[in-house]
């Protein structure tokens, strides 16, 4: 099977790689039809992430169809439309029974970093009962593929973490795909003032179209001040930190209202720093974490009842064959006007159907 592989830092290529077995009694081996690349792939790229050894199928996002499962799995079977969670949990260890799957002692964000991920035709998925969610048939394989990762993210790292309440101010710093997605899930919750901030004008326009109130291009660095001006010197009450840098987390500390809460979903590579000396009097709340996913099932029933459509973040689809163009294209976001790039595997088989049909002609067969 073709598989996206990671190299060692700067190196990724799209190689033949042997099918995945089932190798306990709970996994699944998922054919992929759908995959896309996360901004951690990215950094997965870069060298970022040093858990991800050379030779490792990177993705942890992706949707497919049951192929085989385990005697073990009780809720899927072969034929089964599924998403598959970025997040992989036992379902019985003491953090998953605490309700933190994604610090599941023998999971959490695994797919793609510590085992084999999604960026393959086919990939194994341990612990199937928990790690899949079944597709309902109204919703199309690439809307489903938003729910990997990046809304529950948005949603339950950044909106939910940032305690959004109905007629609340917010700040998202940072319209990449997840703070995209936390701006479509932040609408659930009927803020009166939400304020996008990036450096891209192609990203603010989307931002405004997909329910921001007020979008601020910081690339003057005039964002904190138009902020104060916006709210009356106030500050917000939730700020989503989106991007994960020291000067945007310097941002939110700054616009950060009494009594608010600062929601942290971007992943840092370096350390950033707290002004304690200026926030402790304000009473603010501070969060950070990785995704649960435990959302998904309630996503799916709120995309059924029309008012979630995560398929606004899909801005290019290509065939899985172009994977190595899709990281170029996502790796320059800004200048290719990139969000959720969607890898078709369905697309490759064609491709590859046409290949061979020219090569029978070519052949005279
Ligand atoms: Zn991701
Ligand atoms: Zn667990």
């Amino acid at each position: 099977m073709k598989a996206v592989v990671y190299e060692g830092p700067g190196n990724i290529r799209l190689v033949d790689r042997p099918l995945p077995s089932l190798l306990e009694p709970t996994d699944a081996i998922i054919r992929v039809t759908k995959t896309t690349i996360c901004g951690t792939d990215l950094a997965i790229l870069k060298g970022g992430v040093p858990t991800v050894a050379a030779g490792r199928i990177i993705g942890h996002e992706g949707v497919g169809v049951v192929k085989a499962v385990g005697k073990g799995v009780r809720h899927f079977k072969a034929g089964d439309r599924v998403i598959i969670s970025c997040i992989t949990s036992c379902g019985s260890c003491e953090n998953c029974r605490r309700g933190i799957p994604s610090n599941c002692v023998d999971g959490g964000w695994i797919l793609g970093n510590t085992i084999d991920g999604c960026q393959a035709e086919f990939v194994r998925v341990p612990f199937a009962d928990n790690g899949l969610y079944h597709i309902p048939d109204a919703i199309h394989d690439e809307v489903a593929l938003m729910l990997s990762d990046i809304v529950p993210t948005g949603l339950e790292v950044g909106v939910m973490a940032g305690n959004v309440q109905f007629g609340d101010t917010v700040a998202i710093v940072g319209a990449g795909p997840v703070g995209l997605a936390a701006l479509l899930a932040v609408q659930f919750f009927s803020p009166a003032m939400v304020i996008v901030v990036d450096l891209d004008d192609f990203r603010l326009a989307l931002s405004e179209q997909l329910g921001a109130t007020h979008t601020i291009n910081n690339s003057d660095g005039q964002a904190v001040a138009k902020i104060l001006a916006l709210t009356n010197g106030r500050g917000v009450d939730a700020a989503i930190e989106a991007v994960g840098h020291p000067l945007t987390c310097k941002l939110v500390q700054e616009i950060i209202g009494v009594g608010g809460t600062i929601a942290n979903i971007g992943v840092y590579s370096q350390s950033a720093e707290l002004n304690k000396q200026a926030l402790w009097t304000k009473n603010i709340t501070i969060r950070m974490g990785v995704v649960n996913t435990t959302t998904i099932p309630l996503l799916l029933q709120t995309i059924l009842g029309g008012k979630l459509d995560p398929g606004q973040l899909i801005t290019h689809r290509l065939p899985f064959g172009e994977a190595l163009h899709a990281y170029d294209l996502f790796t320059h976001a800004g200048k290719e006007q990139a969000v959720k790039i969607v890898l078709d595997m369905v697309a490759q088989e064609e491709v590859d159907l046409v290949e061979l049909i020219v090569r029978r002609i070519m052949a005279g067969g």
